[in-house]
């Protein structure tokens, strides 16, 4: 009997020990039990870890039967935590499929014939016992519910059949296993000369390790028809594939052309697909029996056993940043699986993140460029509206958002019948109500934030916590009955304006609060690319790669939002949301334009993109960042210190200032409370360790935390190269 060492999915970095009789293999699966609980988990170590009696040592309950995770699998957990500076047992919990993969041991109950039908003869039986009976004749096995709709017996009467032993019950474990994939791979597309050359770039990587690619082209350029051309050799290899692609645009506009491509529906991973199906596609993944899986992040950590490239989508895109569980960046980690795994990974985008540009000049990375649109169409023109001379004009339902130059521009394209798309984002109709009696505002009481009012529902939400109320009639503080105003647009706002100004016009408004699931999501981008909807007003959700023929005009409702953020991110997220939301117009045969409506027309972000002049961005963006030696030239972590009691995360944040690490290569910042000092009911600080490139920044921080002794009412969360600052 031997000692293993598992690894749980447990806030732990360290295996827990147990024996065996069987040999183990690492990577194995294998169900334990832990306290009081059965626990899946995997063979991480052969030999004992703990320093106890080996006497005392629990045995594994059982080995899942399931496929071992690989060596590489293994390599890249062990990576993504350390890297993250993350429990490892965290990240075998994604990496296990939050649990989903515990459900092919789910087990169902067959009832079948104790006694042969034939054996009845003479016995006085009742009409529905009967229909039992011919039902379950010769051998057939079958759930309750399915006896129950085939008979119309009850369970009841399924129940006493068994007591009185006319029917057997037996419990089997449910495996749903899916087919193997097949892939059909015809070209459809006839690639122009310029898509030709990057495709084969690109093809040539494949099968012939290690390589990180951007993939870059403007809006329209037909990078997925590129890079559709390497997946195609990929799987031409029987290896593989994975896209990674920001959760939202997972609708069926990038499915269908993928159906349309390769003749399969890929496997889909994201955070509505159910239990049932994740467990399925888990194993059909880790059997290389699934050969294309498309998803958010998190399947990245989906067992592939015979990966052959990765595509990252969009990757300049914030939604591959996790923030809750474990801190990592997806994109980055995409590339050290792909490292790991000594396969290709493409990074395709319109808009590179400084840090991916940096990594091409450095040569880290290779690049592949398209310049033009395809076929006819041309980049949009892009106009700014000066919002302190073209001032809103004030309608009958009251305030205006809409400067009297684009409302003139929507009213011109509604006549020509083609559509128009305004953008703001911000969810809801207005950011915060304030009483105009005695001034006061409705807060979060959980959280340093305004509640914004939702008209549609009559809700007050916080977008930090999610915590709701109804909206009151009067003022909590002062009772005014009609104090209460909004301030500030949300979408919704906009929408009641568009109706106000066009009657006629059809609307919809995409916003993740208002088309909560895939479904409605794509439902509105169906209706929208099938011209049903002539003007659509949204939030970022429309930013993302959706392809809408027949869109030529574009308003940005309010282009400073996001410009006055100080985060180390904000201008560059800005640029890369202006920069893409313009891109959605005149995609077709038609031209494009779009406004952008600001207070500070001079600014150099926002000339740079009615310039399309990305390289005058970056050039700022990076001069900017190299004086401050932030990333991508130098290092940053963030510590969160937070506590339910307000003096234990203020004390820890303090005593961890006290013993900050300070040389020339590395500066420590804080603590300060964070600006969202209070988040979900927690008290907030925050420091920031600032490093040289080349200092290994995780062994700094682990040396730190180290030096101090955390109290267990206060937890230290670390967020390496943050991209939220609150
Ligand atoms: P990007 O991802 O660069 O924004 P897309 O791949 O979405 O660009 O292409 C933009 C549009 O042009 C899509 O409707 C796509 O089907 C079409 N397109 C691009 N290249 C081709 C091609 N070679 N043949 C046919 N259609 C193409
Ligand atoms: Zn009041
Ligand atoms: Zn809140």
């Amino acid at each position: 009997m031997a000692v293993y060492g598992i690894l749980l999915p447990l806030p732990f970095n360290d295996v827990f020990d147990y024996t065996s009789d069987e040999p183990l293999a690492p990577g194995q699966i294998v169900e334990v039990s832990f306290g009081r609980e059965i626990l899946v988990g995997a063979v991480w170590k052969i030999g004992q870890s703990a320093d106890i009696d080996a006497q005392k040592i629990k045995p594994v309950r059982q080995i899942v039967n399931l496929p071992k995770l690989t060596p590489e699998m293994m390599d890249f957990i062990n990576k993504t935590a350390a890297y993250n500076m993350a429990p490892r047992g965290l990240v075998l919990k994604m990496a296990l499929g939050h649990k989903s993969n515990q459900l092919p041991r789910q087990k169902v109950a067959l009832y079948g014939l104790k006694i042969k039908n034939e054996n009845l003869d003479g016995v006085r039986i009742s009409e529905t016992r009967q229909a039992v009976f011919d039902f379950l004749g010769g051998g057939f096995e079958a759930e309750k519910d399915d006896i129950i709709a085939a008979t119309g017996a009850s369970g009841n009467v399924i129940n006493a059949m068994i007591k009185s032993g006319f029917l057997y019950k037996r419990e089997v474990l449910i495996n749903e296993e899916a087919e193997e994939q097949k892939v059909n791979l015809n070209k459809t597309a006839l690639l122009t000369e310029e898509q030709q050359q990057a495709a084969e770039i690109l093809m040539r990587k494949v099968g012939n390790g290690f390589s990180a690619t951007l993939l870059d082209g403007v809006t329209g350029s037909g990078k997925t028809e590129v890079y559709f051309e390497a997946i195609a050799e990929a799987l031409g290899q029987g290896k593989q594939v994975l896209v990674l692609v920001p959760e939202i645009s997972l609708t069926s506009q990038w499915l269908s052309r993928f159906e349309r491509r390769f003749g399969v529906t890929p496997f889909i991973w994201h955070s509505e697909v159910g239990v049932r199906e994740k467990a399925k596609t888990w194993k059909a993944v880790a059997l290389n029996k699934a050969k294309v899986v498309v998803g958010a992040r998190s399947a990245l950590f989906l067992p592939f056993a015979g990966l052959g490239i990765i595509v990252v989508d969009e990757s300049h895109d914030h939604s591959f940043k996790q923030e809750s569980l474990v801190t990592y960046q997806g994109r980055d980690m995409a590339v050290l699986r792909a490292h790991l795994e000594k396969i290709p990974i493409i990074l395709s985008t319109a808009t590179p993140d400084l840090e991916t540009i940096v990594n091409v000049e450095e040569g880290k990375y290779d690049c592949v460029r398209l310049t033009k649109r395809y076929a006819r169409a041309v980049l949009p023109e892009i106009k700014i509206i000066d919002l302190k001379k073209d001032k809103p004009q004030k309608g009958a339902w009251g305030v205006s958002f809409l400067a009297p130059t684009l409302v003139g521009e929507l009213e011109k394209n509604l006549k020509r019948s083609e559509q128009s798309m305004l953008f703001l984002n911000r969810r809801g109709y207005a950011p915060l109500l304030i009483c105009r009696d005695c001034g006061y505002r409705i807060q979060c009481p959980h959280c340093t934030a305004w509640l914004a009012e939702h008209r549609m529902t009559g809700e007050l939400i916080c977008h930090h916590c999610g915590f709701k109320m109804f909206t009151p009639k009067r003022c909590p503080d002062c009772g005014s009955e009609d104090g209460l105003t909004a301030c500030g647009p949300g979408v919704e706002r906009i929408a009641e304006e568009v109706r106000n100004r066009f009657p006629d016009a059809r609307t919809a408004i995409l916003s993740s609060d208002i088309t909560t699931n895939y479904k409605q999501i794509s439902e509105v981008i169906r209706r929208t690319a099938d011209k049903e909807i002539d003007i659509l007003i949204g939030t970022q959700i429309l930013a993302k790669g959706h392809n809408f023929p027949d869109l030529t005009l574009v308003g940005v409702i309010d282009a400073d939002l996001g410009l006055m953020g100080t985060d180390l991110r904000s201008s560059e997220q800005t640029y890369q949301l202006l920069a893409q939301v313009s891109g959605r117009a005149g995609r077709g045969d038609k031209k494009g334009v779009v406004y952008l409506q600001t207070l500070y027309p001079d600014n150099p972000v926002l000339q740079a993109v009615i310039e399309h002049n990305r390289q005058k961005f970056i050039d700022i963006e990076k001069n900017s960042r190299r004086l401050l030696k932030m990333p991508p030239y130098g290092k940053l972590a963030a510590l969160i210190i937070s506590s339910t009691n307000q003096q234990a995360a203020e004390a820890a944040a303090y005593y961890l200032g006290k013993c900050a690490p300070h040389t020339e290569l590395i500066e420590a910042l804080g603590p300060a409370p964070a600006p969202m000092s209070l988040l979900r009911g927690r008290y907030r600080y925050r420091l920031l360790l600032k490093t040289a490139r080349n200092v290994n920044i995780q062994e700094v921080l682990k040396k730190w935390l180290s030096m101090v002794k955390i109290k267990s009412n206060v937890r230290v969360d670390v967020d390496i190269n943050p991209y939220s600052f609150m």
